[in-house]
């Protein structure tokens, strides 16, 4: 067993050794020149140090594992750096997309989500940074931030399948937030894209896909996983099976896999968000916690039906723990109830507008949406992943 303390000391021995190799003549910065791993093998110790530094467990550490996938000449490189975690329970390997330029005998390496990243992946030959996934890679998305959470996401399965939340929301390393992360089980344990993307192999057993909106998600411990560099994957895509590899890093007791939410190059908070129709809740503490279909409850250890994805202009009947909700004529309780919807049902919206204020699960508002059936329901009974109008206004 080696404690937190233990490897922060390591990971700073670590850095000061390599900072003494890349000292060089050519500036504080300077990798040996032509050797674009050595030069991202530094900057993982930079980050390594960083992380150790934030008290980070699953960062830290000295082992890298660069993978060089394109390269133009001596001047660019492509692919992706890992640092390695050791093979303990809650640590987690950190990984990045990198692009590299070779100038006037460095190599400048930029990890994804960094500034420098956009321009030197807009300054790349096509070989080493492809035209579709530059979009991709470089697109901003601060959505979340503006209150919207909508993701277009399937659980990663075969829609119609049932797995079971083996492990509730928690970090990507465990117990530190944010909890971006669920483990899932079962099925025919294949393990499918949650939506379109540019998928990359990050390490043997780790796949990332790139999706749109700024989104990614992470998928860990994969069995006969894919390898991927930079391809164009649909929703439904076979990834990998279930497994419990860990070749950088971390521990897995008993097949699943490790899925992980980010958005803007990092790791989100997955609760609020919504695969499958689903929306992770978290517990009290790591690996705890639910799941919520509508007002249905799913508890860690029970078993999640994969709807498939929400369309982002639909929203899911909440009723806060009734068994149906009212459609009336028009935005407002004044109005007359033309029907209902049960909890747990799909609803199509065609627009919205303001209208009477209701209180449900997800706090009090003024909005009512207007349906593709030209009834109105009251957002504050809706799931739609955001708080405002998702399809305009009537
Ligand atoms: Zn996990």
């Amino acid at each position: 067993m080696i404690s937190t303390q233990r490897w922060l000391g390591t990971a700073t021995a670590m850095l000061l050794a390599a900072t003494m190799v890349s000292t060089v003549p050519s500036g504080a910065h300077a990798a040996p020149a032509g050797d674009v791993t050595v030069a991202v093998q530094n900057k993982l110790l930079e980050e390594a140090a960083v992380a150790a530094g934030q008290g980070a467990r699953a960062a830290g550490l000295a082992d890298t594992r660069v993978t060089v996938t394109r390269r133009d000449g001596r001047a660019w490189a492509f692919g992706t750096a890992v640092l390695v975690a050791p093979q303990e329970e809650g640590l987690y390997p950190s990984g990045w997309i990198f692009v590299a330029r070779h100038q006037r005998g460095d190599w400048q390496v930029a990890f994804e989500g960094e500034a420098t990243f956009t321009e030197l992946a807009a300054a790349a030959p096509a070989s080493v940074v492809a035209q579709q996934e530059m979009a991709a890679l470089t697109a901003p998305g601060t959505l979340a931030a503006n209150g919207d959470f909508r993701t277009g996401m399937r659980l990663p399965f075969t829609v119609g399948q049932s797995w079971t939340l083996r492990g509730g929301p928690h970090g990507w390393s465990g117990s530190p937030r944010p909890f971006s992360s669920i483990d899932l089980q079962g099925g025919d344990q294949r393990v499918l894209a949650v939506r379109a993307g540019t998928a990359y192999t990050m390490c043997k057993g780790w796949i990332r896909v790139i999706h749109d909106r700024g989104y990614a998600t992470d998928y860990y411990h994969l069995w006969n996983n894919i390898n991927v560099d930079g391809a164009s994957v649909s929703a439904g895509t076979y990834l990998g099976d279930t497994g419990t590899d860990i070749t950088c890093g971390g521990s897995a007791s008993s097949r699943h896999v490790h899925l992980g939410l980010r958005q803007n190059s990092a790791y989100v908070a997955i609760a609020t968000h919504n695969l499958g129709k689903w929306v992770p809740r978290e517990g009290s503490t790591a690996y705890e916690g639910s799941a919520l279909h509508g007002s249905k409850r799913v508890y860690v250890g029970g078993a999640l039906y994969n709807y498939g994805a929400l369309g982002f202009t639909q929203g899911i009947v909440d009723s806060n723990g009734g068994t149906s909700i009212s459609r009336r004529s028009g935005p407002g309780t004044g109005y007359g109830v033309v029907g209902s919807l049960a909890d747990g049902a799909t609803a199509s919206i065609a627009c919205s507008s303001n209208g009477t204020s209701l209180t449900g699960r997800w706090g009090a508002s003024t909005l009512w949406n207007k349906l593709t059936d030209g009834t109105w329901v009251p957002d504050a009974y809706l799931y739609t992943g955001s708080a405002s109008q998702v399809n305009g206004w009537c």
